[in-house]
This record gives C-alpha cells, structure tokens and sequence, in this order.
C-alpha cells in the first residue's frame, strides 16, 4: 500500500518506530504527537534486550550496533548468606547473552533514525481520538469508548490539548501505560496492579570503587539478581548519556510501602518519579536493603543519590483487541507486562516490524489493520500471562531460597517458561495459533 497519512500518538520507543516504520511502507505524511515538551532522554533508567531479539530486530531493520549498550554474559542469582560473604551466596550462575541500554540512548537513537520527512511535534497532548466508530476521550466527539467500528469507515481523528482538531487515515496509538488510545480501542480493558512495587535507581559506576572490595567485586558483563522473601533486586551495569561513560542500574521489587498513593478508591498506585521522593520514603529502601540484602549489594543500592531514585508500582494488562476502525495500539498501550521477562522495549519494536510488514503486504486498511492484529495480539497476551507467571515465582510466590541449589534454581526457572520460550520476549518469527473449532 503507498500513501496515506498516519497520526503517531506518543513519540517513546514505540512511537519512534511506528513513525518511522509507516514513512518506510510509503506513508505520504506521518505526524508524531508526543506530550512532553522537551527530550525524553534523562527521565529513563535501564533495560535490557536478549540477544536473539537483538539479533531479529537488527535483521529487520529496527536495530542497529550503532545505538550504545553494554554486553551482559551471564546471571549471577545470590542470596545473603550464613557465611557472611559480601557478595552472598551463588545460588545459580545462568548463562544470558543481552544488550544492556540507557532508556535516553536507546531512545535518542530511535528519534534520530526518524526519517526526515516525518514531522515529529513535542508538546502535543492529545485528548480524544476517535475512528470507524471507536471513540474516546473528553473533546468533542468523545465520551466512553465504544471500541468497536468499521474499517471502511474512516478517516480517523485526534484532537490536541489546544482544542485543534486533526484528521489522518490512520491514528497509532503509542501513548503507554494510561493509553487515551486504547480508551477507544477496547475501553473495557483494565490494567492491574501485582501487589508489589519496583524502586529503580542509577549512578555513576566509577562510585563502585568506594565500596569494599571496589568495582572489581563485580565483574561488568554480570548481571546480578539477589534474591531475599518477599523480593529480589537485579542489578546491571549500562552506558551513560555521555559516550565512554557507564552507570550502575538496579531494580527493587518490594512490597509496597503503606505510604502508596491511589488517586482513588479504586484505582491503581501512582508511582514517585526520579526527584519526587523525599528523604523519609527513602530512609524505608535504605533499611530494607541493609535488612535483606548481602553487604556489597546493599552498598550498591546506598550509593545511589536520593534524586536518582524512582518508586514504580508494577502492573500488566492484556487487551482483547489492538485496532478498531481506523486506530491502531503499539508497544505498551497494547500490552503491559511485568518487567521480569526483560522485553518490554524489544515488544515495542516488534510492534513495528509487525506493522512494516503488515503495511508492506497490504492493498488496503482493510487488509493492514486485521493483519497486525491477528499477528501481535496472541503474542502480546502471551507474553502478559508469562509475565505474571515470572512475578509470582519470583516475588509474590518466591521459594525458601536458603533451601535451594543449582540443580534446583534451573528446574525451578523452567518451570517458570514452561514451553513459552519467551524470556525476552517471543521470537518474531513465531506465527500465531490459528483458533481452535471451540474459539479458544
Ligand atoms: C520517560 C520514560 C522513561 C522510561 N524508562 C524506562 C526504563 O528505564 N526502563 C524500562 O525498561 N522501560 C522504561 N520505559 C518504558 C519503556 O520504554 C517501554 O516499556 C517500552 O519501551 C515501550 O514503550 P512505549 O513507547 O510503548 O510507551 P512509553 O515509553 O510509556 O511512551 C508513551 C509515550 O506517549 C506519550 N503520551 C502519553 N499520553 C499521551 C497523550 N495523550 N498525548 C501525547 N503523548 C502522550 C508519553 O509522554 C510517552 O512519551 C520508559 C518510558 C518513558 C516514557
């Protein structure tokens, strides 16, 4: 299919490759709507992308060598010993090729891989969008979401913060977390929250040093989870945002502290971003890791300014559907699974790749939205369900790990995939089961 204008609503990981996906399928014009006014680059901590995705994305198009990350080898499990060793006790040493990145430098190299044609508008909040019938938000046309809708019956619409409203052949939403897209899309979707919470920090790895033992306790290409009842804390080193820097980054899944705001009643806990905690909520994490962790690592986690801390509470959610009329979900508006399967960014850009190829084979809208819908969807809810599964296991439901051994951690890690196969995310390649004769 050639031509046609696409509407990107949300210019993170997912709309950065939604944009410039559709201008490489032909798209006459491709607009990106993205919220915040400024770069997004110094808001973000760690992740990870394994290898064999690395490997499909970078076939694809969606990756390249070029983006700076650090190679990670292998996955120390520890947990705090009876022989008081700094680094605890090696409960598993599991083999694991990935790529470590910086969230900015992952997402400064997709902004700029943007080809030059696509207008990108920083400082576009979009309020309702609505298409083929599926509608939502508070402007004009909005209201609840009525998710369904035809195809055929286009165009489809957004309308900004400003009061301006815009029309487009078609509209992707790739607005995250709390998607007014996905309000239109399937509005009975509801994400939910997993009970417990990740603090995340990073810093300067050369502090590493000041520690006893020094940085060299810890090899770089290891990432290390450290495993205690009740949580675990993985920690990982990646590249800084100046090139030849590197900084420490960890995650902290914990219960969630009494002091966990809720906008209401009913809804899920709002999270603290990087700067908003203040000393006292911060005191909480500092006792809890000398309480439960090994002392290097919980002289890892002291190391990290106050200011470099951010408390996220952990959610998934799974949709029904991912397009409706001419509207389209990518990357977490579609799915939002726990972060234990490492694959949130690596879905994202699947998502494009899916939509590429969807486009590329496609003479019409017709053809393009069912298309990446039978061929995102089940994946998506698989890899939700999975990560639930990883959550459970290893945080809500964790075993008594002073009891387990080698042997034990790797038939209790299988048991966790189970035949998923999808640590990291699914492979590209694997094709959707068709529906059984019973609709399941
Ligand atoms: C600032 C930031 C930092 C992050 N840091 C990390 C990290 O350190 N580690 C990690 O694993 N994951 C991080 N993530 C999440 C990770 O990037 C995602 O899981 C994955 O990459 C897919 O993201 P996404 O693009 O689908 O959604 P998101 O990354 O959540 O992006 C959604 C985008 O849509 C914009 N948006 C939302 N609503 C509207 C609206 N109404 N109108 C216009 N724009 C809107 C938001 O401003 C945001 O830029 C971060 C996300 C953000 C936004």
């Amino acid at each position: 299919m050639r031509g046609g204008s696409v509407a990107v609503v949300g210019g993170s990981v997912a709309g950065c490759a939604f944009a410039r996906a559709a201008a490489r399928g032909g798209a006459e014009r491709v607009t990106v709507l993205e919220r915040s006014p400024g770069h997004l680059e110094d808001r973000g901590v760690g992740l990870c992308v394994v290898l064999d995705r690395y490997d499909e994305l970078v076939r694809a198009g969606h990756l390249d060598d070029g983006i700076r990350h650090h190679p990670v080898t292998a996955r120390h499990w520890v947990a705090r010993g009876e022989d008081g060793d700094p680094r605890g006790r090696v409960l598993w040493v599991q083999p694991m090729a990935m790529h470590s990145y910086h969230w900015g430098v992952l997402w400064q190299g997709l902004r700029e891989r943007i080809p030059d044609g696509v207008e990108f508008r920083p400082g576009t909040a979009v309020t309702a969008v609505g298409g083929g019938g599926a509608v939502a938000g508070g402007g004009a046309g909005g209201g609840s979401g009525s998710g369904s809708g035809d195809v055929g019956a286009g165009p489809a619409w957004v309308e900004t913060a400003s009061g301006g409203r815009e029309e487009y052949d078609l509209v992707v939403g790739a607005d995250g977390h709390r998607s007014v897209v996905r309000a239109a899309v399937c509005p009975e979707a509801r994400s939910e929250y997993a009970g417990y919470v990740a603090w995340r920090g990073s810093f300067d790895a050369r502090l590493l040093d000041t520690l006893p033992g020094g940085a060299a306790r810890w090899p770089e290409e290891e990432v290390i989870t450290v495993c205690y009842p009740g949580g675990q804390v993985v920690l990982y080193r990646i590249p800084g945002l100046t090139p030849g820097s590197t900084l420490v980054n960890w995650v902290f899944y914990a219960p969630a502290p009494a002091w966990l705001r809720r906008a209401d009643e009913d809804s899920d806990p709002l999270g603290f971003p990087v700067g908003a905690l203040d000393t006292a909520r911060h005191g909480e994490l500092a006792e809890l890791a000398e309480r439960v962790l090994p002392p290097y690592w919980a002289g890892v986690v002291a190391l990290t300014p106050v200011e470099r801390i951010l408390l996220q509470p952990i959610h998934d959610l799974a949709t029904p559907r991912r397009t409706a009329g001419r509207l389209l979900l990518a990357g977490d508006a579609a799915t939002l699974v726990r972060p234990h399967t490492t694959s949130g960014a690596a879905k994202a850009l699947q998502d494009a790749c899916a939509f590429e190829d969807a486009w590329r084979a496609s003479d019409d809208w017709a053809g393009l939205l069912p298309g990446y819908d039978l061929e995102r969807g089940e994946a998506g809810r698989a890899l939700v369900d999975l990560s639930r599964r990883l959550g459970r296991a290893q945080v809500t439901g964790a075993p008594d790990w002073s009891a387990i051994d080698g042997p034990g951690m790797a038939a209790w890690w299988r048991g966790q995939l189970g035949t998923s196969g999808g640590f990291g995310g699914l492979a590209l390649d694997r094709k959707p089961n068709p529906p059984s004769a019973d609709g399941n």
